[in-house]
């Protein structure tokens, strides 16, 4: 099973905001939502951000529940996964499936409260 681009930023909107949403720019959690959903605009800075903005995920082609299930595969796998392993499970080139390892990777020391939060949750 796998979880679609709502649900995915619903869980990650309560991993790092435990449902207040807060400008990753100014830090201020005085905002709106706008009518495009999961999107926030900052009343304080008037910036309009989504809770990707600051994370791995910001800016990637790649669907979140891939994301996902790739950090699973590369923190969870004895020895690390290989390049064309990861392409294979998630469903993408390898090109992409390079790009995400270094991502995550990268990710390890500076979001690892994130990476952990996501290895927990199950629902998936
Ligand atoms: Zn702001």
């Amino acid at each position: 099973m796998s979880l679609n681009y709502e649900d995915c930023l619903a869980l990650l909107e309560e991993i790092r905001w435990a449902g207040k949403p807060k400008c990753p720019y100014c830090e201020s959690t005085n905002s709106r939502i706008l009518k495009n959903e999961h999107r926030y605009q900052c009343n304080e800075c008037f910036t309009s951000y989504s809770v990707t903005v600051g994370t791995l995920f910001h800016k990637t082609h790649v669907e979140l529940h891939k994301w996902f299930l790739a950090i699973r595969l590369v923190l969870n796998t004895p020895g690390g996964i290989s390049v064309r392993q990861l392409a294979k499970e998630i469903g993408v080139n390898k090109n992409t499936a390079c790009y995400m390892i270094a991502r995550i990777r990268n990710a390890i020391p500076e979001e690892r409260e994130l990476l952990l939060r996501i290895l927990e949750m199950d629902t998936y």
